[in-house]
């Protein structure tokens, strides 16, 4: 008998922090194009663990805003603020798993001039509180964060976008905070366990996050779930070649709304990307019908975004 294929699942994880700028929308439409042109599944999810930043106003905002474009879904599952008590459940395997340890470093101490520097800018952990005894823990006058442990191995990944990926969790990362002091759960566990839980097997989002996939493949081997795959969309830039960003507010939703239909800005987002060869006007359906992961440019995408808005 013919081994079934697995349905595919993918999914929108926006943080409701405010109105969805031009990046946002881009790497929304290419989950739901992959997903949808597979016959797969689309679920959502509100990445709300920065309360301070987040409202639930934003997170209605996002719903229309993507209904709006035409990029519909099969189910919502419950926002990242809402489930502290089940990533308690997987730090509590980590803790079992022998792999978690307290991490009592101060901010000034891992940013400071001796802390291992990468050229992206991201510093390795050295494991200073790795081998800490039981005495000089209990002589710490503060509440620690928690760190995991990495192993010294490198992962490769066959991103659907940018091609092959390594990264060494060891040597590029170091052992990964996966609470915070305050309790709070980083969004490399959440996002682990959410994706992991909804079953989720395709993870299409901004490039700047590709480093995040092997963190969060090593998570999902020692909570057991399987890896989906991922593409990782490019950077939109504008023709200066600075990256746009929730900092240009002319280029959010709420303004580009007033000025272009959603048809318009799906095609001007599936032309620039390569998909189509000429900037029509093109449907959220229309989209998936063309797409394919052969199509789609790895390399930074330049927009004259301020012609949609007729600026
Ligand atoms: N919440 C993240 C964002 O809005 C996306 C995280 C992810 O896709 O894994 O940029």
């Amino acid at each position: 008998m013919k081994e079934r294929e697995r349905t595919v699942v993918g999914r929108f994880a926006p943080t409701p922090s405010g109105r969805m700028h031009l990046g946002n929308v881009f790497a929304a439409l290419m989950a739901w194009a992959s997903a949808r042109s597979q016959g797969g599944e689309m679920v959502l999810r509100m990445e709300d663990l920065d309360t301070q930043r987040t409202s639930r106003e934003f997170a209605e905002i996002l719903r229309q805003d993507l209904s709006w474009l035409g990029l519909d879904y099969d189910r919502e599952t419950a926002p990242q603020s809402q489930r502290s008590e089940v990533y308690t459940r997987y730090f509590e395997k980590l803790r079992r798993l022998d792999l978690l340890y307290p991490c009592y470093c101060t901010r000034s101490q891992l940013h400071g001039v001796n802390a291992p520097h990468l050229s992206d800018g991201t510093y390795v952990y050295p494991g200073t509180c790795r081998h800490l005894t039981e005495e000089q823990r209990n002589s710490m006058n503060r509440t620690p964060s928690w760190r995991v442990i990495v192993p010294d191995k490198t992962w490769e990944i066959t991103d659907l976008c940018q091609g092959d990926y390594r990264l060494n969790l060891f040597s590029e990362c170091g052992d990964m905070v996966v609470r915070r002091a305050d309790g709070v759960y980083v969004y490399q566990l959440a996002v682990t366990v959410d994706d992991g839980e909804a079953g989720v097997t395709e993870v299409v989002r901004g490039m700047d996050l590709l480093s995040s996939a092997p963190r969060q493949m090593y998570l999902q081997e020692l909570l057991g779930f399987n890896h989906p795959t991922y593409a990782h969309v490019p950077m939109l830039l504008a023709p200066d070649g600075r990256r746009l960003s929730k900092r240009d507010k002319d280029l959010d939703l709420g303004e580009l709304r007033k000025h272009v239909s959603p048809e318009m800005l799906i095609g001007t987002l599936a032309h620039s990307a390569g998909i189509i060869d000429q900037p029509v006007s093109l449907s959220a359906r229309e989209l998936a019908q063309e797409f394919s992961w052969e199509k789609v440019r790895g390399e930074s995408i330049y927009l004259d975004a301020a012609a949609l808005t007729g600026g």
